[in-house]
């Protein structure tokens, strides 16, 4: 970073104190992740420079041959890893690829059906404080009491009660797997278009270790960021049928000019995951969730459907005595980065809920292991007891706080993470 140190010393500065934070702390976001460094460098590429408006081989400027070479290039290989017909991958991001989605699908004022944010959806599909709650119509589904389990009959019997135009799946905080094809069925019976949001699991479907609902309902949107390893983006999948209806949705409909440097950056993590590394690194991920839900289980914590079987887990702090919030910032105190999340049914607010949301992606990609999900949770479980304990006052926790991430600075160090340059000590790696 000499010419950045040069020019402006202050953002310089932020971003290495940044590079140190994601080094030294333990990182259990679920959205998160560490690219690699060629993914860093095409991003950071002077692709930046271009304008493109439209689509290969019909721009609004001149000079794309090399941009249409590499957008053509990254849908390649979106369509030859998710066998998908139709691929966009120019939405800034996730939440602009869901708008786009319904700009085509449908018109404001439409009926939308889609998995309650309270329940592990995203705002996005459909959340009244959401632009697509503001636009259109919005019902909301959710899980089953019981078993945390989405309630599939719950989502049959408003899809025929309220003729949605679309029905979103998929989510931002939900450990099991979506049953997809009972979604497109409950489509088909009302005539919707069903659209599957796969931002948070879409590695795991590229290494093939999750279901694939691409060849199974009309639309698939999902993030670039997450699972999938690739800078921030967003990207849409369809049948044919719908292609134009959803390029012209992206651009002129919401965006403007794509971000070239970013499609470049997704066409090398698209490279990067289709190999058997990255397939194993998937595995991994899933078998690291399996083991932290164990090792916490074990410990008497309680997980939100009882276990996990994708990514992340949720666990209600409320039979410990802790909100959610509480638990999230003693956690960070720790050295482990977590974010607090409402939990099905949950009585307390939604900006102060029970739970917190745990994710292995980013904790893998640094070379953590089951031995190592071990310790987490012994440390989560330790966290906990501390921040429960009424006897301690504050500065006596903060200090027991500070012992656990000095533990945590330790093990970090033994796992340097792909583009971070700096050791917890500060020192260069
Ligand atoms: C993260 C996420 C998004 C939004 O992505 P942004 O890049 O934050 O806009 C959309 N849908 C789901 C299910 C997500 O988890």
């Amino acid at each position: 970073m000499a010419d950045l140190m040069t020019t402006d010393p202050e953002v310089g500065a932020i971003i290495r104190a940044e590079n140190r934070r994601q080094h030294r702390k333990i990182r259990l976001i679920a959205s998160e992740n560490y690219v690699s460094e060629a993914v860093l460098e095409a991003t950071g590429s002077i692709l930046t420079n271009k304008y493109s408006e439209g689509y290969a081989g019909a721009r609004c400027y001149e000079g794309q041959r090399e941009i249409d070479r590499m957008e053509q290039l990254c849908i390649q290989r979106v369509k030859a890893l998710f066998g998908a017909e139709h691929v966009n991958v120019q939405p800034y991001s996730g939440s602009p690829a869901n708008q786009a989605v319904m700009i085509a699908m449908a018109k404001p004022g439409d009926c939308i059906l889609g998995m309650s944010l309270a329940h592990g959806g995203h705002l996005t599909h459909g959340a009244p404080v959401s632009i697509s709650g503001m636009l259109y119509r919005s019902h909301q589904y959710g899980v089953c009491r019981d078993t945390g389990l989405i309630d599939y009959d719950q989502v049959e019997k408003l899809a025929h009660e309220h003729q949605p135009r679309l029905i979103f799946c998929g989510h931002s905080a939900y450990p099991r797997i979506v049953d997809f094809e009972r979604f497109a069925a409950i489509g088909r019976s009302v005539q919707a278009v069903v659209v599957a949001d796969i931002a948070h699991f879409s590695g795991l479907v590229a290494a093939g270790l999750h279901p694939n609902p691409v060849p199974v309902v009309d639309v698939v949107t999902s993030t670039t960021h997450k699972t999938l390893r690739g800078p921030r983006g967003g990207m849409i999948m369809c049948r044919q049928e719908h292609a134009s209806a959803i390029d012209r949705a992206v651009f002129p409909g919401l965006q403007g000019g794509p971000h070239n440097h970013v499609t470049a950056g997704l066409a090398v993590a698209l490279k990067e995951a289709d190999s058997a590394e990255f397939r194993a690194y998937a595995r991994q991920v899933l078998d690291n969730a399996a083991a932290l839900a164990e090792a916490l289980t074990r410990r008497g914590f309680r997980l939100s459907s009882g276990g996990t079987e994708n990514h992340l887990l949720l666990v209600d702090m409320s039979p410990r005595g802790l909100s959610g919030k509480q638990m999230a910032k003693s956690l960070d105190a720790a050295g482990i980065v977590c974010n607090f999340n409402s939990v099905p049914f949950d009585p307390r607010p939604p900006l102060n809920p029970s739970g917190i949301r745990l994710g292995t992606p980013a904790v893998t990609t640094r070379g953590f292991r089951e031995s190592e999900m071990e310790k987490i949770a012994a440390w989560i479980e330790q966290v906990a007891d501390i921040r429960a304990d009424q006897s301690a006052d504050r500065d006596q926790r903060r200090e027991r706080y500070r012992e656990i991430a000095a533990a945590v600075r330790a093990l970090c160090d033994g796992f340097p993470a792909p583009g971070l340059r700096y050791r917890s000590n500060g020192k260069p790696v």
